[in-house]
């Protein structure tokens, strides 16, 4: 369809999705284009698959979920190079990246069964005679769709919470980076020969929007908040639940007893890693006036030594390169000041490490979601003033705040999913944390105990014992037992405390 090829722009020709390096663009590989029917057929595939991988019980399906895991592990180094050459990601990135993943998967393999298996509830006094049981049953099939910039992590938590779940799972990777999840998805079924439990469906946003409407039983939507709204409308269509796992403009609270070099690190690291093509990466950093200036100039220093090409790799979607050049022209133009990179430091297809401060609270660059290696510092009074300045966006993913004495009490504050204390971004790495955001962030949750149960719908029977001594479920109750009943219920319930 596109004749001419522009690094990095995925073209569709005859079918077929070619992925090509933002920086080279070498071409990283090719797959087939799915339509509607292609999709509808993958779901039906996956129907069956379904049936067969929830017989295999949660002892079968962890075990087949480990060995994909230790797989993943021995393959590393091929899919840390895969990674680079589709969306240009620096080699450690794209490991640390690959690392965060198989945790998650490695907890979702081992804790299903106590999370999700069938139990015993406890007995209630006015039910007495009756047993509770719940358990959590697959959704059967369900829909993930990814973005490009953390293509092994933003698929691997849905998909391995809703294979251990016991769901098999058509996944739609970015268009930006379908080779990394087709590869995914060739190496679980090199564990998983008998059935498709997972397969990938490929092309742009449409062949998002057909999986919503597939008759899939759950879609987990990673991706811009402008796309989460489409994905929730489509599934709306048919009553079909979704995670969305959308944007953020996270903050970085710097208190007056933190260590400050340790924050100036951890806010590089944050907001430049991954060229700051991060949902939770650090966009701002809210400092009390005392340790303000000290801040900017460690950040400034640990920043300025960072390397386009090298620590920072390239953008990965050319057409986020104009949008972060307009939030930096935003903030310029509005008062803020560079100190560091700045007015000419997008340089297709690199953005060069940019520190601003003195940047107004309407500016772009503090309101939307920049998606580069840009931080800003603001100086505040106190604590209070930064939480109000942190929590004042659309957005609430997640945060981190440095301090000693009142840093947890900060966090609890920020209205966001997840808070790092003296780190950032270290919520995302821990198999037993829930993810998610609130606001324009979306909602839902991956990876943990929550993300399990996002991928199982809870089932309750009771089971009758004896005879009932309160039969209030009978049209054959007397008056004297419903006398008895009111009794009992003024007993447990019916006192002030
Ligand atoms: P995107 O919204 O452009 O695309 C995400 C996916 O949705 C792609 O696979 C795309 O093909 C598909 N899609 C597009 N239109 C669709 C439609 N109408 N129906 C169904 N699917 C459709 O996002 P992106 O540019 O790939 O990713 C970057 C964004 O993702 C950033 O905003 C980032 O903050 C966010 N993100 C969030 C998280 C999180 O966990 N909260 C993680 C990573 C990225």
């Amino acid at each position: 369809m596109t004749a001419t090829r522009v690094p990095g722009v995925p073209v569709i020709e005859d079918g077929v999705l070619i992925s090509t390096n933002p920086a080279s663009g070498e071409e990283a590989g090719r797959v087939p284009v799915s339509d509607a029917t292609a999709v509808g057929a993958a779901v039906e595939r996956a129907r069956e698959a379904a049936v067969w991988w929830q017989r295999l019980g949660f002892d079968g399906r962890k075990d087949r979920l480990l060995r994909w895991r230790s797989l993943i592990v021995q393959r590393i180094e091929e899919l840390a190079q895969l990674t680079r050459l589709e969306a240009g990601k620096p080699h450690d990135d794209a490991i640390m990246e690959t690392v965060a993943a198989v945790e998650h998967l490695d907890w979702a393999a081992h804790h299903a069964k106590r999370v999700l298996g069938p139990r015993r509830t406890r007995t209630r006094i006015l039910l007495a005679e009756h047993t509770g049981h719940l358990e959590y049953l697959p959704y059967g099939v369900v829909g993930v769709i990814g973005p490009w910039n953390y293509p092994i992590l933003t698929p691997i938590g849905p998909i391995s919470g809703a294979l251990a779940a016991g769901n098999a799972v058509v996944f739609k990777p970015s268009e930006y980076t379908p080779i990394v999840g087709q590869w995914l998805v060739d190496t679980f079924a090199e564990v998983v020969p008998e059935y498709p439990v997972l397969q990938a469906v490929h092309g742009l946003g449409d062949v998002g929007g057909a999986l919503c409407r597939s008759g899939v039983g759950k879609v987990s939507f990673t991706g811009s908040t402008a796309t989460g709204k489409k994905v929730m409308a489509a599934c709306a269509e048919n009553l079909v639940p979704v995670i969305i796992e959308a944007g953020g403009k996270d903050a970085l609270i710097v208190d007056a007893d933190a260590d400050v070099s340790a924050a100036a690190e951890a806010a590089v690291w944050g907001g430049m890693t991954n060229a700051g093509q991060t949902c939770i990466g650090i966009e701002r950093v809210y400092a009390v006036a005392p340790v303000y200036d000290q801040l900017v100039k460690e950040i400034v220093a640990k920043a300025g030594k960072l390397r386009t090409g090298e620590e920072i790799g390239p953008i990965t979607m050319p057409r986020q390169l104009d949008i972060i050049r307009e939030h930096i022209d935003d903030a310029l133009a509005k008062g803020g000041k560079a100190v560091l990179g700045g007015a000419d430091a997008v340089q297709p297809p690199y953005v060069a490490p940019t520190v601003l401060v003195d940047v107004p609270a309407d500016s772009s660059e503090i309101r939307e979601e920049t998606f580069g290696p840009t931080l800003t510092i603001t100086k505040v009074a106190d604590a209070d003033e930064a939480v109000r300045l942190a929590n004042d966006s659309p957005y609430g993913l997640g945060g981190a705040v440095f301090g000693k004495k009142n840093a947890v009490r900060i966090a609890r504050r920020l209205r966001s999913g997840m808070v790092a204390v003296n780190s950032t971004l270290t919520f995302v790495g821990m198999g037993n944390l829930p993810f998610g955001g609130v606001g324009e962030s979306g909602f839902g949750r991956i990876h943990g105990e929550d993300g399990l149960r996002e991928f199982a719908r809870a089932k309750a029977i009771t089971v009758r014992r004896a005879r009932s001594m309160l039969p209030s479920t009978t049209f054959e109750r007397t008056p004297a037992q419903v006398k008895q009943i009111v009794k009992v219920v003024r007993m447990l319930y019916g006192r002030k405390s």
